[in-house]
């Protein structure tokens, strides 16, 4: 597959579940891909990007952002306290804000340095012991407490249970999205982007679907 084709794709769902075209916005997720695979998309045009680790985006966007103007980068994976501060410099949104303590490191550095990425609060829609985020009976207390911290909070993100109809879960993400004033849902990847776009995805993260298979590190 390629980026144009997941661009129509993605324009088609949203035509055949009557939302504006253009409404969902597509990051392209560049984890663990060559290099020449993420330049080839960048000389495509496409400028908004997502990356798992603080310290893998750090090794190739600076570069990148000098030889490409108005890249914009997601973080989407877990981010460790201890590098807080770095993930506020590199990227323009986080989509893995799940827990207290790491909402007061946000305000307190953006005290310091002037400036808070765009967040998204992780909800653990299928209660997993496991996976990272807010249990979606929490949702409301931890949204006050983040406003009350004056963040920049805008959506919710899921990772839905891979054995379960992601659907599901997207429509709860969206429900709880909906009862506490936050406009974006970051939801749906290569298998399942266009079932997002149908409960109101407003961020897709693709990465497969776009690059191909992520290769695997060499032993
Ligand atoms: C890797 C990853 C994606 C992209 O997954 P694909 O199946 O390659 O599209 C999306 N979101 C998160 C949080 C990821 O870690």
């Amino acid at each position: 597959m390629s980026l144009s084709e997941i661009q129509s794709r993605i324009a088609d769902e949203e035509r055949r579940v009557g939302r504006a075209a253009g409404s969902t916005q597509l990051i392209a997720v560049s984890k663990k891909q060559p290099n020449d695979r993420v330049e080839a998309v960048l000389k495509e045009g496409h400028r908004v990007f997502g990356e798992n680790q603080v310290q893998e985006a750090a090794g190739k966007w600076p570069e990148f952002r000098d030889r490409y103007d108005n890249v914009e980068l997601h973080l989407l994976g877990p981010l460790q306290s201890n590098k807080t501060r770095q993930a506020m410099e590199l990227f323009d949104v986080i989509h893995t804000l799940d827990r207290l303590k790491l909402a007061k490191r946000f305000g307190m550095i953006r005290d310091e340095i002037g400036k808070c990425p765009d967040i998204f609060i992780q909800v653990n829609t299928g209660a997993e012991e496991q996976k990272a985020g807010i249990s979606p009976d929490e949702v409301e207390a931890f949204v006050t407490e983040c406003r009350a911290l004056d963040l920049p909070v805008i959506g919710l993100m899921c990772i839905p249970p891979v054995d379960e109809e992601p659907s599901l879960h997207f429509a709860l993400l969206a429900k709880l999205a909906k009862s506490n004033g936050l406009e974006n849902l970051s939801m749906g990847m290569s298998g399942d982007f266009e079932r997002a776009i149908a409960q109101g995805a407003t961020h897709v993260r693709v990465g497969s679907a776009i690059f191909g298979e992520r290769p695997t590190p060499a032993q």
